[in-house]
């Protein structure tokens, strides 16, 4: 068992940190940001078991125009930054093409079936930090609520199932809400994180339990001596797990990651009014999540593909704020306002694997939408990689030569 660099300390990067620790190697995450600012620690919390349909598909593409900012929608592409998304967007349509559509469906299925039993299994994850307990889907309409409901029958959910929501549910939910809801549907197999702080809390924890260390550094990069990676830090493997941050780092070394920030805002208020036992609710019509945390409620939405350090959109926050009014949801400034990237490949499939352009490099990013979801899995199937041992899934849908690199196709 070697030295192993992490570089980029979110929840992808400090699950794999406690994995390889636990397999006996010797760990340091290097991570840049002195603060818990990234889309790890502000992120809807679902452990998303059901969304094992990749958003590059022409249902996203048919529904994009209805979706956009400016009709009241979630989706939204600045002009400003059509540098950075017009060339994602070509590789997505290419992406959405059926026969790629249906492939990346059977991947991300395999992942997704062993998402939640990871997390049942992470040793870390004890003591109530991860619920069980299903997620529910409203909509405010007949209209829309036949029209969801017809579209979640036709959809593969995995592992995941649903069912009409209970007689319990829409009374609660009714409670909740100011308006009338038109009809809801209670899915299981799926769960939250019971609290994102509580999540950051317990990993690093648990590497500095286990011998390993975390540096806060700025700027890490890579530099490459003949076939391999030279770390700042003694090292036999390096690991990048920086987000959206990972391209520059791995096309520094011959790589191609053609990774887009998706970024999404959340709103956060006190949880008085709440009830504790509240799972994660999807206002499907405002393409909204409302998350109860320990003593916190989030609202969250947003894709807006952008790059990565463009300033927020205040307007993002305002609009959640209306829909919560509009809702008559019992949560009450002040809020604090939160922005954060999701970091996502044009195939919406994650990048996990060990690189062919440099002998030391491991990777893991690109968790779009389900980083959270796929991380106790992801530090799994990396610590297999680190361990020269097999996967127990086939990682070839997740390699990164799929975008090819200098010269091409290593
Ligand atoms: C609004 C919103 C809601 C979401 N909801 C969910 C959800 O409900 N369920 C779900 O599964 N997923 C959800 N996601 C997606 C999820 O948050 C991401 O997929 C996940 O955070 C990716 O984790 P990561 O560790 O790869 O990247 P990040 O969280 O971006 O972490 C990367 C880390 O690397 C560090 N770093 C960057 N560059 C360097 C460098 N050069 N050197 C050292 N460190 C570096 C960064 O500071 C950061 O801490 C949501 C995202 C958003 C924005």
């Amino acid at each position: 068992m070697g030295r192993v660099i992490v570089v980029g300390g979110g929840v992808i990067g400090l699950s794999c940190a406690s994995a390889l620790l636990r397999a006996g190697h010797r760990v340091t995450v290097l991570e840049s940001s002195p603060e818990l600012d990234a889309a790890s620690w502000g992120n809807a919390g679902h452990i998303a078991s059901e969304q094992v349909e990749p958003l590059a598909s022409f249902s996203s593409l048919r529904s994009a125009w209805r979706r956009r900012f400016a009709a009241g929608g979630a989706l939204d592409l600045p002009l400003r930054a059509a540098p950075a998304w017009a060339p994602f967007a070509i590789e997505f349509l290419a992406a959405s093409r059926p026969s790629r559509f249906r492939a990346g469906k059977h991947a991300l299925r395999s992942l997704l079936a062993q998402a939640f039993p990871a997390w049942q299994r992470a040793p870390w994850a004890a003591d109530g930090l991860v619920k069980a307990d299903g997620h529910i889907v409203a909509w405010e309409s007949a209209r829309t609520a036949a029209a969801g409901k017809a579209a979640l029958a036709l959809a593969d959910t995995g592992t995941a199932r649903f069912e009409e929501a209970a007689p319990e549910d829409l009374r609660r939910l009714a409670a909740l809400t100011g308006i009338d809801i038109a009809g809801a549907v209670r899915f299981t197999g799926t769960g939250q994180v019971a609290d994102l702080d509580r999540l950051a809390d317990a990993l690093e924890r648990d590497v500095m339990r286990h011998g390993g260390g975390i540096v806060r550094e700025r700027g890490s990069v890579l530099v490459q001596h003949g076939r391999a990676i030279v770390p700042r830090h003694e090292a036999d493997l390096v690991l990048v797990t920086a987000g959206v941050a990972s391209k520059p780092l791995v096309e520094s070394v011959g790589h191609r990651a053609p990774l887009i920030a998706e970024r999404g805002y959340h709103i956060r208020a006190a949880a008085s009014g709440w009830p504790a036992d509240m799972p994660p609710i999807v206002f499907e019509d405002r393409s909204m999540i409302v998350t109860r945390y320990a003593d916190t409620v989030q609202a969250a939405s947003f894709v807006e593909l952008n790059v990565p350090d463009a300033p927020p959109d205040p307007r993002k926050w305002q609009r959640l704020e209306a829909h919560v009014a509009a809702l008559g949801l019992p949560l009450h400034g002040p809020f604090t306002r939160w922005m954060g990237a999701r970091p996502t490949l044009p195939d919406y499939l994650p990048a996990i694997g060990r690189s062919r352009r440099a002998t030391n490099l491991l990777y893991a990013f690109g968790h779009q939408h389900l980083g959270l979801t796929l991380a106790p899995l992801t530090a799994e199937l990396v610590t297999a990689l680190a361990s020269d041992s097999e996967p127990d899934l086939d990682l070839a849908p997740f390699d990164l030569e799929r975008f090819g690199g200098k010269g091409g196709r290593a």
